[in-house]
């Protein structure tokens, strides 16, 4: 419990009042309570008159990055950022929008955390390699059900002063002997890229994929344009299906989500394409047993040509 001289203390910090009105808003409460109310109670009133919010908040727990999960609030977590990806613009009846993500790592996961709008300038001094804390981050769910960190409404980062130690996580190298689950990083050539869109359209707040437009639960939504591409890679031994979303599907195209929607206006999505095949690449990701061909696959985090 908050003494009287604390309440009246948050009052003049989140109000526009100065100190002699705060009491005399008090004594005046008391009055119209008809002095059965403390001056302490009465100054609560006043406080929630006021939206002056009197919750002494628990300190944000600080979890590893494969303890957030979707829906968590107040935590915290350390992560390096690992990379740093362009802003991408798009444009609907509703105006423009942007967003921009960048993927943290530490010892225990990643997570890919995103920036919309106006939270963009927030993350305009990260670099690759920093350290940053993330405070009170509003976690939901991607599209593959995996974790995805939004600053929100509470949300802050800032940067760290400690390194920490990205991926300490058994790493395969190579598709021999591997597993639904496995970490893996190998070196393949793309043999074929499958044919089906490149750019599906899902709604920013609940992530439900959208048809002509709008979202069951929320309408007319400014859609969240993800890029997917699915290819077979062979790295010498064997050809996988690996796949590729987001910014880590930009990479492995070399443009952005925004290009590609351009050039799909005037040509199929096989020559939009085309330029990967038959090239190398270094590819980060994990293996996971496909729920439509029961074959395993790979979902990349990274790639890079090579
Ligand atoms: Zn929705």
């Amino acid at each position: 419990m908050l003494s009287l001289n604390e309440i009246i203390e948050k009052i003049i910090k989140g109000s526009s009042l100065d100190e002699k009105e705060v009491n005399a808003q008090i004594d005046k409460k008391v009055e119209e309570l008809g002095g059965v109310v403390s001056k302490t109670g009465a100054a609560l009133v006043v406080a929630r008159e006021h939206n002056v919010d009197m919750e002494m908040k628990a300190a944000a727990r600080e979890l590893k990055i494969n303890e957030l999960e979707p829906q968590m609030s107040n935590v915290s977590f350390f992560g390096k950022v690992l990379s740093v990806y362009p802003v991408n613009e798009f444009k609907t009846e509703k105006g423009e929008g942007k967003v921009q993500n960048i993927l943290l790592g530490d010892e225990s996961s990643r997570i890919r955390m995103s920036f919309w709008n106006e939270e963009i300038s927030k993350a305009a001094d990260i670099k690759e390699g920093d350290v940053i804390l993330v405070e009170n981050p509003w976690i939901v769910s991607d599209n593959q059900g995996r974790p995805e960190a939004r600053l929100g409404r509470g949300g802050s980062l800032k940067k760290a002063e400690k390194d920490i130690t990205v991926d300490a996580l058994s790493r395969k190298d190579g598709l021999e002997d591997i597993k639904d689950g496995d970490a893996i990083s190998f070196t393949g050539t793309v043999v074929e890229v499958h044919d089906r869109a490149l750019i599906y359209d899902f709604c920013p707040e609940c992530r439900a994929r959208l048809s002509s437009g709008e979202c069951e639960r929320h309408g007319k939504v400014a859609p969240d344009r993800m890029l997917i591409i699915s290819c077979l890679v062979d790295d010498g031994k064997r050809s996988i299906s690996t796949v590729f979303f987001r910014e880590v599907a930009e990479r492995l195209l070399g443009k952005n989500v925004k290009k590609i929607a351009e050039e799909l206006t005037e040509k199929d999505p096989s020559d939009v394409t085309s330029g990967i095949v038959s090239k190398r690449f270094k590819i980060d990701g994990r293996v996971k047993l496909s729920k439509f061909t029961g074959d395993l696959e790979i979902v990349a985090n990274d790639v890079d040509e090579v």
